[in-house]
């Protein structure tokens, strides 16, 4: 009897070990990582640099999907909805998993509820820039020029919801100015309407548009940021250049749908911090101008803190800027 019992008391141990192992094989096919804006443009190119090393530790492909339209936000209410085993995640940012919230007010996701967090990728600072015929030589002419011109002015944005209108939304909204918002699937494409004089000015993340800059094929007016980007040594801050009010980092992270198993969740988390611990990554990521999370930034309680924290800040200061027309 005691025998039959240890017996049975075994079976029901290998049962209940089961599901555990199996979450310990993640991943055992390619995962998706989806895209919220059009190839090219800084979320693009993180999710590239990141997903190509996470791909190599967990030893299966990592494929990028561009999900296009309304500022990220279809993307990422798509992802919020998937099943949640780790095979489809996102690299959302500041504007689709923050921003989006105040912008939308029948938003179909939450952010800090229908998501499961994986870790901070990177912090990217936003800088002012324009077409390089645009008359003004700093921030001070660009600010009047502006001010004086709006009517006959436009500025790109990924659409609402992203990190370049929002951002522009604050700068529009200090100086009082209401051009004509000219939407793009991502600032990849908008960036090539920069270059070719088809659009005035954006706002950016730093990610892609070093390079445009130091050639002369846009110009950069400030970088929102307290200190100035050792990518960008030139590009006065926003303070020094006497719009201190214009404060704009943005970052990406990538997230899973809630109710992804914590095992998986961690495998996800764990390569992601040994990209970003890895030499040849980081020399990327930095030559972007990316700012790489130290150990205490990474990780998904960090990433939960920091979603909840910037919703409550960008609610405060879209509300502050008043109407979106
Ligand atoms: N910078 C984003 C992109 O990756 C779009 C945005 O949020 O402005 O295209």
């Amino acid at each position: 009897m005691l025998a039959t019992l240890r017996f049975l008391g075994c079976i029901a141990t290998i049962v209940a070990a089961v599901p555990a192992l199996a979450q310990t094989d993640f991943p055992n096919r390619t995962v998706n990582v989806v895209v919220p804006f059009a190839a090219g443009g800084p979320t693009d190119t993180i999710a590239r640099i990141v997903g190509e090393h996470m791909s190599r530790t967990l030893k299966q492909p990592f494929v990028i999907e561009n999900i296009v339209g309304a500022g990220g936000t279809i993307a990422s209410s798509r992802v919020a909805k998937e099943k949640p085993d780790g095979y489809t995640i996102i690299m959302g940012h500041m504007g689709t998993h923050a921003a989006s919230v105040a912008l939308y007010p029948k938003l179909t996701y939450k952010p800090d509820v229908d998501f499961a967090p994986i870790g901070l990728a990177a912090g990217t600072p936003v800088l002012v820039l324009a077409k390089k015929e645009f008359p003004a030589k700093d921030l001070k002419e660009f600010a009047s020029y502006v001010k004086a011109n709006a009517g006959k002015l436009n500025m790109a944005h990924a659409g609402v919801g992203s990190v370049s209108f929002t951002t522009c939304l604050l700068l529009n909204s200090i100086l009082g100015a209401k051009p004509t918002a000219v939407p793009y699937t991502g600032t990849g494409p908008a960036l090539t309407a920069l270059i070719a004089g088809q659009v005035d000015y954006m706002c950016d993340q730093i990610v892609n548009v070093v390079q445009q800059i130091e050639s002369g094929q846009i110009k950069a007016y400030a970088i929102g940021t307290p200190e100035r980007s050792p990518a960008l040594p030139n590009v006065p801050t926003s303070k020094e250049a006497g719009l201190p009010e214009f404060q704009a980092q943005a970052w990406n992270a990538l997230f899973a749908p809630r109710g992804t198993p914590q095992p998986v969740v961690d495998r996800l988390a764990g390569a992601l911090d040994q990209a970003l611990d890895d030499p040849e990554v980081r020399k990327r990521l930095l030559a972007l101008g990316s700012v790489i999370p130290d150990r205490a930034g990474r990780g998904p309680q960090a990433l939960e803190k920091l979603v909840s924290s910037e919703i409550d800040r960008w609610t405060k200061t879209i509300r502050a800027a008043g109407p979106l027309d």
